[in-house]
């Protein structure tokens, strides 16, 4: 058994009340392998922000639970040798199915962990929720709760259509489990299709699709019952159109993905929203300029010279996400 706080990461508590009463939200990034971490480090390092790095249940079974934690056990290092002398770090997993799987990654050195029950009948999401939550406190790991359920697929999560969450059930919620943030259904969705091209309109001015609004009313209907609540956004991804671009110039195909517009995530960063999940727009950052070498340089051959301008491509994405849409930058207790 290995505590979290032995790594020198820490968990979610101080950093989501800091984050609700500055009006800004954490980024939540997931992470896969060695240069996605690179970008995501970096780019938290030089914004001075605090950062969540997520590891999927896809991400275990993908690269091993061993050798992700050692990854983020060298990314507090790595953040050091950057030059941030007091990094927030949080190892978080993203969606634990199981108690099994939960208590498995507080054993092993995470600081925070999601159990979802979001899909079971709610007694049974109670029930589940505070067993993770009366196990994990013990060690000082915090523990985000879902109700409502998001459409989508994300790795192993998937839904065909989303129920927003019921402000009539949280505060129920919360004080049953005991859990430290909330993650709520109003709208987002998971993966790089969040919308029917039927359900958007087009703007005049781009041409592009614009998506229906999040239901802002259910935010404000839970913040209303809970008042300072850490409030959770997963498929918060918008989708960049020059990523979705770049790869179907180079040969990809992907037809009308669309994404949360980044106005609404800001809008939603300076409420009680204090975690805000991005996976897929790292996935088309690092695709676009993977496909762009592929099909510019067809004679390279050197992973370092397709991987290195992907690594370079979602640390741009990573810090524009913290400067312009959660507001993060410049966050760090202690900024030396
Ligand atoms: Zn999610």
């Amino acid at each position: 058994m290995v505590n979290y706080k032995e790594l020198g990461l820490v968990n979610t508590k101080e950093m989501f009340a800091k984050a609700i009463k500055g009006g800004y939200a954490i980024p939540a990034f997931n992470f896969n392998n060695m240069e996605q971490l690179q970008a995501i480090v970096k780019a938290a390092v030089e914004t001075k922000s605090p950062v969540i790095l997520q590891v999927s249940k896809g991400a275990r079974n993908y690269a091993n639970q061993t050798l992700l934690r050692y990854m983020a056990e060298g990314a507090v290092e790595y953040a050091k040798e950057l030059g941030c002398n007091h990094p927030e770090i949080v190892l978080h997993l993203d969606h634990g199915d199981s108690f099994e799987l939960c208590k498995s990654c507080v054993d092993m050195g995470f600081s925070s962990v999601m159990i979802d029950g979001s899909h079971l009948p709610y007694e049974e999401n109670v029930a589940l929720t505070k067993k993770v939550v009366d196990y994990a406190h013990q060690y000082g790991v915090t523990v985000e709760g879902e109700l409502g359920v998001l459409a989508g697929v994300e790795d192993e999560v998937c839904a065909d259509h989303h129920t927003y969450t019921n402000p009539e059930e949280v505060i129920d919620f919360a004080t049953r489990t005991g859990c430290d943030s909330l993650a709520i259904s109003i709208g987002t969705s998971h993966g790089a299709y969040k919308f029917k091209p039927e359900q958007c309109h087009v703007d005049p001015a781009t041409g592009r699709l614009v998506p229906p609004p999040l239901a802002f009313e259910v935010l404000d209907g839970v913040m209303e019952k809970l008042p300072g609540f850490p409030i959770v956004l997963h498929g918060s991804s918008s989708v960049p159109q020059e990523e979705v671009e770049t790869i179907n110039k180079y040969g990809g195909k992907l037809e009308a993905a669309i994404g949360i517009p980044e106005e609404e995530l800001r809008k939603a960063a300076k409420s009680a929203v204090c975690k805000i999940n991005i996976d897929s727009d790292s996935r088309l950052a690092m695709t676009a300029a993977i496909r762009e070498v592929f099909a510019t340089k067809p004679a390279e051959f050197d992973p370092r010279k397709y991987l290195g301008p992907a690594r370079d491509n979602m640390e741009k994405l990573y810090k524009h996400k913290i400067i312009n849409v959660l507001g993060s930058d410049n966050k760090l207790a202690q900024l030396d």
